[in-house]
């Protein structure tokens, strides 16, 4: 058993306000299908936000847990049937599939047919270290990596010790499980874009960003990308980016619009992050008669969850070489923040200060 600093969420306020504390855990040893990782860093993702602020009940969500489902550790102690990773190893984590539905079977492990279970509900193997008698919800998508120390499923573990240069890259690729991966896997696995194609990308942030930046690399006819902050916008010109739309101008009307002005017969894929329904709509409304709409975004209540579009195992060592490569410069779109201050980190997710805030916990 270990004592760990982690951030426990407990039952949100009315208003979905999440209510988050830094606080003690124990942690225990890790079962045989597990690994403990010592977390260096976690990235934060709207998904954690989202399945932290509903009451407990929707989608068999339970409260106190640990959230968390981006991050980079080294290996403490590893269970008994996980023969390939050892003590040391340097780990990136991310989504849990089982290993054992026919669509994990056949290489699927995003379609996994537990998907929902494993990852938005996962276990309550961590126990309150002021009130033993207080268990918590660990497993959050099969990591919790909200923690110093935490136990992950074998299936979330990435192996990264022959991709690093160093083990202080552990920070700046902490984020790669999540959002990055899927604006990722939505240009390359999903969008099935051609070079002819006019790519417009709804939102930018990580999930957006990670869009632009695969989506530059395809020398498409145009990019098209859209935000209400200019900040976003001057940085996506910069990481390719053709055109940009500000939703915030007071001579903006509509994205269709906007874009018809452009490309008078419409773009040909849009790949919507907002989950703004408006401009879902708009977006649609884009689009030509062959075109193609992916929706990524999170609708305040629709609550479509398709977000995991891409297999892990091969998409964070593509985005590792991508970034060795310059082609994928994540480096200008995390900011860290000690663990401590994770209200400000929240904070900066907000106000669209932080395209990626991170949490760190140890120098790694
Ligand atoms: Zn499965
Ligand atoms: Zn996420």
């Amino acid at each position: 058993m270990v004592l760990a600093k982690a951030i426990v969420a407990r039952e949100p306020a009315p208003d979905f306000k999440v209510n988050w504390s830094l606080e003690e855990i124990e942690v225990n040893s890790p079962g045989e299908n597990e690994v403990l990782v010592q977390i260096v860093a976690s990235g934060i993702c709207h998904t954690d936000i989202l399945l932290t602020s509903v009451p407990s009940g929707s989608f068999g969500i339970t409260y106190p847990k640990v959230a968390g489902h981006e991050g980079s550790g080294i290996v403490r102690s590893v269970g008994k049937s996980v023969s390939d990773i050892e003590v040391g190893d340097p780990v990136l984590l991310s989504f849990y599939s089982c290993s054992s539905c026919w669509q994990c079977k056949n290489s699927h492990p995003a379609y996994c047919t537990s998907f929902a279970v494993g990852n938005y509900v996962g276990e309550q193997k961590f126990v309150s270290a002021r009130d033993s008698a207080e268990l918590l919800g660990s497993g959050f998508f099969g990591q919790s990596s909200f923690a110093q120390y935490t136990i992950v499923k074998y299936s979330s573990i990435v192996k990264v010790k022959e991709l690093l240069h160093h083990d202080k890259e552990l920070k700046l690729f902490s984020p790669l499980g999540c959002g990055f991966q899927t604006g990722m896997g939505a240009i390359q696995n999903i969008s099935s874009a051609r070079p002819d194609d006019i790519v417009m990308i709804q939102g930018l942030g990580a999930v957006g960003m990670g869009a632009l930046m695969t989506a530059k690399m395809q020398n498409y006819k145009a990019i098209i990308a859209v935000d209400r902050d200019k900040a976003r916008l001057e940085l996506a010109k910069t990481l390719g980016a053709s055109h940009v739309l500000d939703t915030s101008d007071p001579e903006f009307t509509t994205l269709d619009q906007a874009a018809k002005a452009i490309f008078p017969h419409g773009v040909s894929i849009v790949i919507e992050t907002t989950g703004v329904p408006s401009l879902i709509e708009q977006g649609l409304q884009s689009t030509h008669t062959r075109g193609k709409i992916v929706l990524i975004g999170v609708p305040p209540l629709g609550y479509n969850l398709s977000v995991n579009v891409t297999e892990h195992l091969n998409a964070i060592p593509q985005m590792i070489k991508w970034y060795r490569e310059g082609q994928f410069p994540i480096d200008k779109l995390v900011k860290y923040f000690n663990a401590a201050d994770y209200e400000q980190a929240l904070k900066s997710l907000k106000d669209g200060t932080a395209i990626k805030p991170v949490l760190v916990w140890a120098s790694g």
